[in-house]
């Protein structure tokens, strides 16, 4: 199947455009007629311009209020037809869109509309092109694939066809099935769009809301599985609409746009096995049971001083790598990696972003199927220098700037901690505090990011998205997106900072650029692990009276209880599961911290109610920390 997407999907001028999409590896595109309006060259440079990037121009678009016009408004559409079939012949381009009338002047009917198009059907077989009608999901008249099927089925034209559109058919909730039905032959083009589920005008929703199959909140699979059922085998096009998209970059934009593309189809193949999906072969969605390392670059005393908090957190210091300037804490099943190399990918890191977490290692099933997944889906594999003997671990870049390795139990690789570092059998004492396992682990980055990282994540991942939530920072709101396994061994909380004023914000400003922001550790007793923790001079991030009081107001908890979590900084919550604890550390830095969480009886959230007071106290403290001029 061909891959394309409209050239409104993107920002930039007409050639910044076409050299990114051609670079993501896209088949051809759909031009929109406001690209020449806005561009200098006669049709016929522009069509060779799309050619000389080796792609063609599937379809050209909008034409619009076309069918059941009265007169003398019917024979000036024809005019008005005539006039792009010529355009589109310059241009080499052989199809245009047609999307339904919206016009007050348009009248309603079938049979004329059907007549009109058996009409403009002669006329483009004249000019050697094809149309192809859409059901907008506010047409006048039409708003209903269903309908516009049938106007194209009594036209009975072979220049007439339909062009089917994910948004307009989901956005009205029309059942996909009826799509199982129209003849392949008689779909002449495909458009694919997905959006997150707000009830607003569906205008409105359409131009500025749309976003990439995977992105939003839906049915695009069950769309595209309609479509396959069919035998239709043309292209797949994204027409996105999106505001964020039209200031974001070019490039970005189309590889991700790219990727889900080629992440749909592989769905779909997987769910319909028996209908043809040209879609590259690679292992499925890979399942990860877990984080078995973090990795901090950091300078020697930056080194020293993560290390020291480490301690004060119970881990242990339990080796160092065999070649390199890498040591390993450990607590639980938590490994901690502290970089303080002079060359290679972390110190790079360390030179554009400062100390932070550079380096995250997933526990797979197959490293080496997670890589060829990812670089099935636009992924860029890594790797680096190694020593004598040492493991070559499958990794792949990260969304901003980081690296991810692949751990696995079939190879070699299940011995990395013997193999490549000389781990201590009995470390110097420390004072454990019960942490046991990494719970989640969150990342940073401008909310304008943050649908790409989710993307990267859920396509190469057996993951799932839960519902956005925002997060109100005295600074701003941060919107918060989780993504997860069903067994709740790998869970990312990617939160996108509109404002440079928010923690979030002003930690990516920072850093110049996204980053793991914070760390949650599990224990199974909260109240020993936070006893356990002042007993190491830990002080935890100090918690306002007023919230306990609307805990009370919200949970009605015993007095104790509600004593014992004062008196230790500890948050509380509730599910219709179970309960939740979570302790934090103040920031670091410029805005990094550490959590821990006990979560009882299957509880599923990570606390969304208290994250407001969460950022209430850490902001009171960056003002207190950048006044003293820490
Ligand atoms: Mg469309
Ligand atoms: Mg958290």
């Amino acid at each position: 199947m061909k891959t394309s997407i409209a050239t409104v999907s993107i920002s930039g001028d007409f050639p910044e455009k076409l050299a990114a999409i051609a670079a993501a590896g896209f088949d051809g595109i759909e031009i929109f007629e406001n690209d020449f309006l806005a561009f200098d060259g006669r049709p016929a440079e522009v069509g060779q311009m799309v050619r000389d990037q080796g792609m063609e121009i599937f379809l050209f678009q909008p034409f619009r209020d076309f069918e059941g016009m009265p007169e003398p408004q019917r024979a000036r559409a024809f005019d008005r037809a005539e006039r792009k079939f010529e355009l589109m012949n310059e241009l080499g381009t052989d199809l245009v869109l047609i999307c339904s009338n919206v016009s007050p002047l348009s009248l309603g009917g079938i049979d004329r509309a059907a007549d009109d198009f058996a009409e403009l059907g002669e006329l483009a077989a004249k000019h050697d092109v094809r149309v192809g009608y859409e059901a907008l999901a506010w047409g006048r008249h039409i708003n209903d694939h269903r309908d516009a099927w049938e106007i194209v089925r009594r036209a009975n034209h072979p220049n007439v066809g339909l062009i089917l559109d994910s948004f307009h058919t989901l956005a009205r909730k029309i059942d996909v099935n009826s799509i199982r039905s129209i003849p392949a032959d008689k779909i002449f083009f495909v458009q694919l769009a997905d959006a997150p589920l707000i009830d607003m005008d569906l205008l409105y929703w359409s131009r500025h809301f749309r976003n990439m199959p995977g992105e939003g909140d839906l049915p695009v699979v069950d769309f595209m599985r309609a479509v396959a059922s069919t035998g239709y085998a043309g292209t797949l096009s994204l027409e996105i609409f999106n505001d964020q998209f039209r200031g974001g970059s070019p490039k970005a934009i189309s590889v991700d746009g790219h990727r889900s593309l080629t992440y749909l189809m592989d769905r779909v193949k997987r769910l319909e096995p028996e209908v043809r999906m040209d879609v590259p072969h690679m292992p499925d969605r890979i399942e990860v049971s877990g984080v078995e390392f973090v990795e901090f670059t950091a300078d020697e005393s930056d080194a020293a001083d993560i290390g020291g908090l480490l301690q004060t957190l119970g881990f242990a210091r339990s080796g160092a790598h065999k070649s390199k300037d890498v040591t390993l804490w450990r607590q639980g099943d938590i490994n901690i990696l502290i970089n303080t190399e002079d060359e290679g990918f972390a110190h790079s890191s360390y030179l554009v972003h400062g100390t932070g977490v550079c380096d995250i290692g997933l526990r797979v099933e197959d490293a080496a199927a997670t890589v060829a997944r990812a670089r099935a889906l636009g992924g860029v594999p890594f790797s680096q220098a190694i020593g004598p003997g040492e493991l070559e671990i499958p990794a792949i870049r990260g969304v901003g700037g980081g690296i991810m390795h692949f751990i696995d139990k079939k190879t070699e690789l299940a011995n990395i901690w013997e193999i490549d570092f000389e781990v201590d059998p009995a470390p110097e004492p420390v004072n454990p505090v019960g942490l046991t396992r990494l719970d989640h682990l969150a990342q940073t980055m401008n909310y304008e990011e943050l649908l790409t990282w989710l993307l990267f994540y859920t396509s190469i991942f057996k993951t799932e998205k839960a519902p956005m939530v925002d997060m109100v920072d005295p600074g701003g709101l941060i919107r918060s997106q989780v993504i997860e396994n069903e067994e709740g061994s790998l869970r990312f909380s990617l939160n996108g900072a509109q404002s440079t004023k928010t923690l979030a914000g002003h930690f990516i400003s920072e850093r110049f650029g996204s980053a793991v922001q914070h760390l949650a550790f599990a224990t199974n007793d909260m109240f020993a692990t936070a006893e356990a923790l002042e007993k190491n001079g830990f002080k935890p991030l100090s918690i306002s009276p007023n919230y306990y009081d609307d805990l009370d107001a919200r949970f009605a908890l015993d007095e104790p209880l509600l004593d014992r979590l004062k008196q230790h900084n500890i948050l509380y919550d509730r599910d219709a599961n179970g309960e939740f604890f979570q302790l934090y550390s103040p920031n670091y830095g410029e805005g990094f911290f550490f959590e821990i969480v006990e979560r009882r009886e299957g509880y599923a959230g990570y606390g969304a109610a208290n994250a407001q007071f969460r950022l209430a106290a850490q902001k009171r403290l960056l003002s207190m920390s950048s006044q003293a001029h820490l």
